[in-house]
């Protein structure tokens, strides 16, 4: 099971649209795949099909060890993926898990129980480095950053590093960047081409080979709680994350022979 935490502290830069599209692009090409949405937004929820208001149980429930994972977790009526949702609920988790035991480990050790049941576990991050996002980087193996190829793009993403470098040394030694996603990426754009090319520069091999093109029609899915890539699979955005997924299997096979 490799688990992936989908981060970036900024708002608005793709997190919530990759998380849902790789979920279900992962699951159209046979992987077990869970989704767990940490974001009080529960925008992931919604964009799976997910009606968050009725929910009885959700990943709020599961941090504070009020129910199991279990218990939790729903299949997406959109695809053949299983889903950890959130709610509002998800928001008071941030107050309430401060005097807990092990308050960071919660969401590791309810993965821990099913380390059978999936082949890709992807963690939707809310947009800020709070125990949620701390929750998400201790549970995960890699970091996926979805990032904007804007003048702005690199600011900002030092304080990220950072975190996971402290997570790394003190809390999580598996944890490591598996890549920058380069998203809403505009090839008529000369600054967006600019940008996209000093990442591979300066990263290398730590920018995935796959480029997101901006897409209205991933931007549409949500509204109907679809994933893009399932709404309109002919569309250039879906066919950018099925090409993620792919890249992204290749990635853990590639891991997989060198051991
Ligand atoms: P985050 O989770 O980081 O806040 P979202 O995934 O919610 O970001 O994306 C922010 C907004 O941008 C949403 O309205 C989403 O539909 C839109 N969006 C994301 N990726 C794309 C894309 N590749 N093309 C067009 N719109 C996109
Ligand atoms: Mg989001």
């Amino acid at each position: 099971m490799h688990i992936f935490a989908i981060a970036n502290q900024k708002g608005g830069v793709g997190k919530t649209t990759t998380a849902v599209n790789l979920a279900a692009a992962l699951a159209a090409s046979g992987q077990r795949t869970l989704l767990v949405d940490l974001d009080p937004q529960g925008n992931a929820t919604m964009g799976c099909g997910v009606e968050k208001r009725s929910l009885e149980s959700s990943v709020y429930q599961v941090l504070l060890q009020l129910a199991s994972l279990s218990d939790a977790r729903v299949m997406s009526p959109s695809g053949r993926f299983d889903v950890l949702p959130a709610n509002r609920d998800l928001a008071g988790a941030e107050v309430e898990l401060v005097d807990l035991e092990l308050r960071e480990m919660r969401l590791k050790v309810a993965l821990a129980a099913h380390q059978e049941d999936y082949d890709f576990v992807l963690i939707d991050c809310p947009p800020s480095l709070s125990m949620l996002t701390l929750n998400g980087l201790c549970a995960a193996h890699g970091v996926i950053i979805p990032m904007q190829c804007e003048y702005y793009a690199l600011e900002g993403l030092s304080d990220l590093v950072n975190t996971i470098k402290k997570v790394h040394a003190n809390l999580n030694r598996d944890l490591k960047i598996i890549g920058l996603l380069r998203v809403m990426y505009d090839p008529r754009n000369t600054l967006s081409t600019q940008v996209s090319a000093q990442l591979e520069q300066h990263f290398g091999d730590k920018v995935f080979k796959t480029l997101v093109p901006r897409n209205v029609r991933l931007a549409e899915a949500p509204s109907y709680g679809v994933p893009g890539v399932l709404f309109d699979k002919a569309a250039k955005g879906a066919q950018a994350y099925m090409a993620f997924a792919v890249e992204m299997i290749d990635r853990v096979n590639s891991w997989k022979e060198m051991l």
